[in-house]
């Protein structure tokens, strides 16, 4: 990337906003915490639970300073920044534990304070500040774009587009991308009609029965407030190798508006929240791939690994001071454990661990702790044994919502069933081997009944009022995860 003067002019804006922040922080503790993850990840719920948990008193033994009594109070105060929209907390509470749904999943970024009163162990009063950050995983997926050029970014693309279980939803976009010529006059309906089948693939391909992850441009799908504007009205196209962009050409103007893209979204996000960032929490909907199919398995492989590249600290491009984050500790999270038997709970913290391993082991994380943990922020199921023949089987009790359908069977939203989850795979050479698919059948692969997994969507839990206040949300190692990322920071 080119040395140039805007680039010195943010460099110096941000090391005066690190200075500010670094004032704030001495006299007044803060830590920032992101919360990230892909689309329906588990971001919502975990941050409704974490902060319900922390106001109301919830159950968590495995997070020191709360179990010991040392944490005083802690209290909701107004967001810190006025561009960023408020985490909309009291309204996904009500939608939790009033209406039993869950709450509306995250979109755009979101901030929310919370401000903890504690004891240090040696007696004296303290104050630590939790700036809760929530955004989508997929704005991540957009960093490697910041070196690539329009050219080699569409080739990129639509090899990808031509693999696997995407070729076949790809197909309408393709038969458009076939009548346009990129040297032709720019044509602006031509354009609308590329982005729009292009989204349309992309949209496709998150679907749950695909559950792909590798989908940039992250804002394509999470467009927040920036829907229909130019920056966002982009296609790759077929160019041809060792030509440049002609003036007024298609090619010219899609090329122009991936800039854009560079520009009015993707450094903005890197530049003043993702580097201001303390702590971080990557949230992964394993068990979604699980139920897709071992592309989906493998795409969300690769989505880690490029989730983990933007945590790279030792880059030392002159580009990467610019967007190098400060955060020291990251926690890679399985979400929804509750659908497992906690007997398979640590088979799903270990099938993340190697996902996440052999990332970590090609970036250079020297400055920063990095732990995995299976849980369940909201865990709407209990145990029990069903017996089955002369067997009794361990097995899980939820509320399947409304829609669901497994075994021919479609589901009230009212009826509690017991299922069978099935086991994890132990094997994790063979899950993992290179070159090789996972062998297992997902719903990629035609109808439910012949997947290998099938992991119902489940209602939120019945909960059980001890009279008077709100009562506590059932979780699975959420307290752990406190310890991991907030832990250190009361003592
Ligand atoms: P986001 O897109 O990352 O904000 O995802 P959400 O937090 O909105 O979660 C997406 C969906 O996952 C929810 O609507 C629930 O169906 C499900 N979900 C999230 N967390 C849990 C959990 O702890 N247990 C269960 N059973 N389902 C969950």
């Amino acid at each position: 990337m080119a040395f140039n003067l805007s680039d010195l002019v943010e460099e110096t804006r941000l090391s005066l906003q690190a200075i500010a922040d670094y004032g704030d922080h001495l006299f007044n503790p803060t830590v920032r915490l992101g919360v990230t993850g892909l689309s329906r990840a588990g971001k919502t719920v975990f941050i409704t639970a974490l902060i319900h948990g922390l106001l109301r008193g919830g159950r968590f033994p495995v997070f020191e300073a709360f179990a010991t009594g040392r944490i005083a109070r802690a209290r909701l105060e107004p967001q810190p920044d006025d561009a960023v929209p408020r985490f909309a907390y009291e309204s996904h509470v009500r939608t939790l534990t009033e209406q039993r749904q869950w709450p509306q999943s995250t979109t755009d970024i979101s901030e929310l304070r919370l401000v903890i009163d504690y004891q240090r162990p040696n007696g004296a009063d303290r104050t630590l500040t939790l700036d809760i950050v929530d955004y989508p995983g997929e704005w991540l997926l957009d960093l490697p774009l910041l070196t690539k050029s329009y050219e080699a970014w569409s080739v990129e693309s639509l090899a990808l587009s031509r693999a696997g279980p995407r070729a076949r939803l790809a197909t309408e976009w393709h038969a458009h991308l076939a009548t346009l010529d990129p040297l032709a006059r720019a044509d602006e309906q031509a354009t609308l009609t590329s982005a729009r089948l292009f989204t349309d693939y992309l949209r496709a391909c998150r679907d749950e029965r695909f559950a792909m992850s590798l989908l940039p441009p992250g804002r394509f799908l999470m467009p927040g407030n920036l829907a229909g504007s130019p920056a966002l009205t982009f296609a790759p196209l077929s160019v041809p190798d060792e030509a440049t962009a002609p003036n007024g050409s298609l090619w010219a103007m899609m090329q122009r508006r991936y800039e854009a893209y560079k520009d009015v979204v993707v450094r903005p996000f890197f530049r003043d929240h993702f580097t201001r960032l303390d702590r971080q929490i990557v949230l992964v909907d394993a068990l979604a791939a699980f139920n897709a199919g071992p592309e989906a398995l493998h795409d969300l492989q690769a989505a880690l690994a490029g989730i983990l590249d933007c945590f790279r600290i030792g880059r030392s491009t002159f580009f990467s001071s610019l967007l190098r984050p400060r955060i020291d500790r990251i926690l890679f999270a399985a979400t929804k454990a509750d659908h497992l038997h906690h007997t398979s709970h640590d088979r799903l913290e270990a099938i993340l661990k190697r996902m996440v391993e052999r990332a970590v082991s090609q970036a250079e994380f020297s400055r920063a702790a990095v732990d995995v943990v299976a849980l369940s922020a909201v865990r709407a199921t209990r145990e029990a044994r069903v017996q089955r023949g002369h067997e009794q089987l361990p097995s899980i009790v939820g509320t399947p919502a409304e829609g669901e359908v497994a075994n021919g069977e479609a589901f009230d939203g009212a009826t509690e069933v017991a299922t069978f989850p099935g086991d994890l795979p132990t094997n994790l050479d063979e899950l993992f081997a290179t070159g090789a698919a996972p062998d297992f059948k997902g719903l990629s692969h035609g109808t439910a009944d012949h997947a290998d997994y099938r992991f119902l969507r489940l209602r939120p839990p019945r909960l059980e009022s001890s009279g008077g206040d709100t009562p506590y949300l059932p979780h699975i190692r959420l307290d752990r995860a406190l310890q991991f990322l907030i832990g250190d920071r009361l003592q």
